[in-house]
């Protein structure tokens, strides 16, 4: 049924370049119907050089708040007038809260991915956890992970002076044991021999190329770990289908995209989602990704 918009419907939104693919408006427009609010999530692709102007426009409009997506989410942070401490430790802000006429921004991603850990009943702490990549994603798992006490965390990435950044990060933040080194097929199953979850925290093998894989060696998923890729477009990476050929329970990048989405919605309505919302969105994206590989 098409939504009837009045002079009273709430407005949230997405800021981004591009937002063209982005299925948040899909998913925070579903959460409005589930929880019967009266507000409408739109999509605003932000040309180069125009933040500013547009985030100075949304003090004057009647809006309740926006997500920020790539190449806005450090950008952004000149532009708010507070952020919180974990946005300003992790360097990256994803979720403004525009609050009479202040904006406030915070970093949701991290929960988003401790929380779809969870739906699958699966605990940081105290675990030994592999993770590839060390960009902005890492950063705010990270440091997420850290906080709940995972035991030891070893950033393998391309670029080993980011890893060791994030290291430096985690051990600043926390008692985890922090690790780092290049990712390399032949130095992979020496950090995974022991680990309880991999975590593949890089773009590659999202669509369109769904054939390659961050890393592969024979070796790498010998303990029978728990393997996690950020990844929902596929919904079952190459990288989560020799995991699951190896007998490894493996969870894709949709939890966390609709729990740090969730997380965000809560904040700017100031109300508390109940879980079960959360399996609703993920089973209908699911599917959504199973017809439509490539949105
Ligand atoms: P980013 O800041 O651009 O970092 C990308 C990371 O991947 C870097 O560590 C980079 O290594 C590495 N990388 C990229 N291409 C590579 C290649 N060809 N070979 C080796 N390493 C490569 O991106 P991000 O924001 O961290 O995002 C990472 C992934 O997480 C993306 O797939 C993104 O879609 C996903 N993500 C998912 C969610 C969710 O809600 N599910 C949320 C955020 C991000 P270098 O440092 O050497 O360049």
């Amino acid at each position: 049924m098409t939504k009837l918009i009045t002079g009273k419907t709430g407005l949230m939104g997405l800021i981004g370049n591009p937002v063209e693919h982005s299925i948040s408006p899909q998913m925070h427009n579903t959460m409005c119907e589930i929880m019967g609010i009266d507000s409408v999530y739109m999509p605003f692709h932000v040309k180069a050089g125009q933040l500013g102007a547009v985030v100075s426009a949304f003090r004057g409009l009647n809006i309740s708040g926006f997500n920020v997506t790539i190449p806005y989410k450090t950008d952004i942070i000149e532009f708010l007038d507070e952020i919180s401490n974990e946005a300003k430790i992790i360097g990256a802000v994803n979720t403004v809260h525009v609050s009479n006429g202040r904006l406030i921004g915070y970093n949701t991603d991290g929960q988003g991915f401790i929380s779809s850990l969870g739906l699958q009943g699966v605990e940081i702490k105290g675990k030994d956890i592999v993770v590839i990549g060390a960009g902005g994603a890492t950063r705010a798992i990270a440091y997420k992970m850290a906080k709940a006490e995972a035991k030891k965390m070893t950033i393998l990435n391309r670029s080993i002076e980011k890893a060791k950044i994030i290291c430096e990060l985690i051990q600043a933040n926390s008692l985890t044991e922090a690790v780092f080194n290049e990712l390399r097929p032949n130095n992979i199953s020496k950090y995974t021999k022991d680990a309880d979850i991999i975590i593949n925290s890089t773009p590659i093998g999202m669509y369109p190329k769904t054939n390659e894989m961050p890393v592969d060696n024979d070796d790498m998923f010998r303990n029978n770990p728990c393997v996690v890729d950020l990844i929902y477009n596929p919904i079952k990476t190459e990288f989560l289908k020799k995991a699951e050929k190896n007998g490894c329970m493996t969870i894709n990048g949709l939890g966390m995209l609709i729990y740090q989405g969730i997380r965000a919605f809560e904040i700017w309505n100031n109300i508390q989602i109940e879980e079960n919302v959360a399996s609703v969105l993920i089973s209908k994206f699911t599917q959504h990704f199973g017809l439509h590989e490539g949105f």
